[in-house]
């Protein structure tokens, strides 16, 4: 019998679809293995102020096919000090929560690391975010549904596009990362993604236009990765009208719809695996670790090295676009 009689679960940071179906997973699969689960309300902020509330099976009934998070998140700066982590590990103690699930992006999997290492306390993470910026799993909670949200946007504007022949720039989100962009472009048939990870060793731009753009095409789409490395479309944009002029250009930043709408078939499936392997992890007295899925297989990357390394794109993706879009 595991020494954790009760579990907390929490989402933080920026929302993403199939939060939801991972939350049910860890609900049911504690209750099934005996343990109490308590849901923390706005991530942080709800560990720090106590909004926390017993979830039985019901109260995650219904919620697989919905967006968002019914636990909400936040972003929390006092639990980035030593004085909110130590309110926050009291809540804890006082609420008689064992060990805590955490479900969120990279800040995260930091502060999760920081209350398991300061109080030595079991943590297990999952990947929630649209970004797929964490290392250690091929893909994180709400990728796919974000990428096929991408992908429809970017068809629709396709039919304005081609009958203006028009030069779309579409910008869509993925923090430091190009991977919304990358597969975004791959799954549209877009003519070029433009991402940091290129940026910072290449002029894409230049490349894109020499290469493609100037020979037989009237019409053609671009996806940026929002980025200070690539400047966003906004940027790019303003470049092409300088140095490229006789492009009818046009800007579109997908924005905050990209996190929205009711997670993917592979998205729910992936969730609920994960939420029933932080179960598994707790029971197995792994602790601090995150959640990964590698080839298919449930892994567990430990928080140091899912946090501290910089996850790579798949580079061949590159010239596949480029062969694909000529
Ligand atoms: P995400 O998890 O999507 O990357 P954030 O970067 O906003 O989102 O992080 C979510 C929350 O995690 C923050 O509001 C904060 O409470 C906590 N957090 C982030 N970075 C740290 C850190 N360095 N130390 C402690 N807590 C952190």
């Amino acid at each position: 019998m595991s020494a954790i009689k009760c579990i907390g679960i929490l989402t933080s940071g920026g929302d993403a679809p199939g939060m939801n179906a991972a939350i049910r997973a860890v609900t049911r699969s504690a209750i099934y293995n005996g343990m109490k689960v308590k849901g923390i309300y706005r991530g942080y902020r709800g560990l720090i102020t106590g909004e926390i509330e017993e979830f039985k099976t019901q109260n995650v009934s219904n919620i697989i096919q919905r967006g968002g998070t019914i636990l909400k998140t936040a972003r929390c700066l006092e639990f980035k000090t030593p004085e909110g982590r130590s309110q926050a590990y009291g809540t804890l103690v006082r609420e008689g929560i064992d060990a805590l699930v955490t479900i969120g992006g990279d800040g995260t999997l930091t502060g999760a690391r920081c209350l398991a290492q300061e109080f030595n306390y079991p943590v297990v993470g999952l990947p929630g975010t649209i970004d797929n910026d964490l290392f250690g799993t091929d893909v994180t909670i709400g990728y796919d549904t974000a990428l096929n949200t991408i992908m429809e946007c970017v068809d629709k504007i396709r039919d304005t596009a081609s009958s203006h022949d028009r030069l779309f720039f579409i910008e869509v989100m993925g923090r430091d990362a190009g991977f919304l962009a990358l597969d975004g472009a791959l799954a549209s048939g877009a003519e070029a993604a433009i991402i940091p990870e290129i940026s910072r060793e290449q002029d894409q731009l230049s490349d894109m236009i020499e290469f493609g753009l100037r020979k037989s095409k009237n019409s053609s789409i671009v996806l940026v990765a929002e980025s200070e490395v690539t400047g966003g479309a906004m940027g790019v944009a303003e470049r092409v009208k300088k140095e490229y002029p006789g492009f009818d250009v046009r800007v579109t930043i997908l924005g905050h719809l990209q996190r929205g709408g009711s997670p993917t078939a592979q998205d729910r499936i992936m969730a609920t695996r994960m939420g029933v392997a932080a179960i598994d992890a707790l029971l197995e007295d792994q602790r601090n670790v995150m959640i990964g899925m590698q080839s298919e297989q449930i892994v567990y990357v430990p928080f140091s090295k899912a946090i501290r390394n910089e996850k790579p794109i798949n580079r061949d993706l590159l010239n596949i676009l480029r062969i694909s879009s000529i």
